[in-house]
């Protein structure tokens, strides 16, 4: 018997039947002892239908207050509905919208942050035997305004709900069964992983393993709720996502996984002047386009000048070469070169910490393989580097291969 929140995403309920199953899936649940808070996403399509609509009406700027009115029905939607069919299945359950639990929020309005959250009405319910269903992505603020709290945001209402009641577990269902050593549409022998760190998975979703809001692995983390990633659709354990309890001789991997992102470009701005000032001076304009930059490397100088290359994503790769062109003489720059041909692979695991060698390891199978590495950077956890798009898939194959990642209970190291 555990108290959990359970949320489904946009698939999970994406039509009356896959309600109905949802509904099956929580009677069941609920029969076997469980006391539930569910938390639902609208169903799949409809908040871009609803953003659509907006601009249809509002093409320029759209009044965010108003956006926010109507996206949050698309959640409103399906918490009657989820209730009807358990209601029909002969189990008692209430819907509530974000204002009725009152999900408090800042009024930040579509990127709302949650400051509080009322849990006496809902433990009321639960004491009261009923099943709890609350509309995700959605709150209200002081002045009574709905509030949404970004794309994807009902991952972080079913954490902060699961935080605020001290939940067992905040279980997100989604399409897929867990998260997966690397991309199984890259390497068929990706394996699903039992558990993962906060911190591995944070690098791994940063890293383009979308499964999760990164905001709501970040809150998971922040107050220690054990989250699990599962299946709507194919019955099965997940993967838990909890602290790296470091005090206990459990079993840790060295590498847990290989993330990468298709979506970087490479630009130099080379034979700059090497003084005080020249990174701000190149990068802080960038920012104040709102572009972020994700890998930076500056060489050593030398005859009073160097070179500095940085990555941006694909979609802001011709804005900044064109913004740096008009800029080249400003800079003193001898030349701006861009690629956009690049991708991102990195190697996670936080047994990376305590273990040494594993970066001269991936070099070592990356060069066998033939791949050239233009950059590299290196956090506690994570080895990125930066390599020709086409051999994305050949480096993420032979790096599965040498960690032995295919293989459960391979490779793991004992921590002391
Ligand atoms: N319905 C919202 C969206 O599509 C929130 C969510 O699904 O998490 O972004
Ligand atoms: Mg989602």
């Amino acid at each position: 018997m555990a108290f959990l929140v359970k949320k489904f995403g946009g698939t999970s309920v994406g039509s009356a039947d896959r309600i109905k199953q949802v509904a099956k899936l929580l009677q069941n649940a609920k029969q076997s002892g469980d006391d539930l808070v569910v938390v639902v996403s609208a169903m799949s399509g409809e908040t871009n239908r609803l953003v659509a609509l907006a601009r249809e009406m509002m093409p320029a700027v759209v009044d965010v207050r108003e956006l926010d009115v109507l996206l949050a029905t698309g959640e409103q939607v399906t918490i009657a509905l989820l209730c009807m069919a358990l209601k029909e299945l002969g189990c008692d359950a209430r819907s509530y919208t974000g204002a009725q639990v009152k999900i408090l929020t800042d009024n930040s309005h579509s990127k709302a942050r949650i400051l509080s959250i009322d849990k006496e009405p809902i433990l009321e319910d639960i004491n009261q035997g009923r099943i709890v269903v609350v509309a995700g992505f959605q709150g209200v603020d002081e002045s009574g305004d709905i509030t949404t709290l970004g794309r994807g945001g009902s991952d972080t209402s079913a954490v902060a709900l699961a935080a605020a009641l001290e939940c067992d577990e905040c279980q997100i269902f989604t399409d897929v069964d867990g998260v997966y050593t690397t991309d199984p549409r890259v390497e068929s022998r990706a394996r699903r992983l039992e558990r993962i760190t906060f911190e591995e998975m944070l690098e791994m979703a940063s890293l383009g393993s979308k499964v999760l809001q990164i905001r709501a692995v970040e809150f998971a983390g922040k107050y220690n709720v054990p989250l699990r990633v599962l299946s709507t659709f194919t019955p099965g354990d997940g993967t838990l996502i909890t602290y790296d309890n470091e005090d206990s001789s459990m079993e840790q991997a060295l590498v847990s996984g290989i993330a990468f992102n298709r979506d970087e470009a490479q630009i130099t701005v080379a034979g700059v002047a090497d003084k005080p000032g020249i990174a701000y001076q190149i990068l802080g304009p960038i920012a104040d386009l709102n572009v972020e930059v994700d890998v930076i490397l500056q060489n050593i100088g030398e005859n009073g000048l160097t070179d500095f290359t940085f990555t941006v994503h694909r979609d802001d790769f011709q804005k900044i070469m064109d913004f740096l062109h008009s800029r080249q003489s400003e800079l003193g720059a001898a030349s701006i070169i861009g690629n956009d041909r690049i991708v991102k692979l990195s190697l996670v695991g936080v047994g990376m910490r305590s273990h040494a060698g594993i970066a001269s390891r991936m070099f070592k199978t990356l060069s066998e393989a033939g791949i050239n590495l233009r950059m590299i950077t290196t956090s506690e956890i994570k080895i990125s580097v930066v390599i020709d798009e086409n051999y994305l898939e050949l480096g993420v194959r032979a790096l599965h291969e040498e960690f032995d990642l295919a293989e459960e209970n391979n490779n793991t190291v004992v921590s002391q």
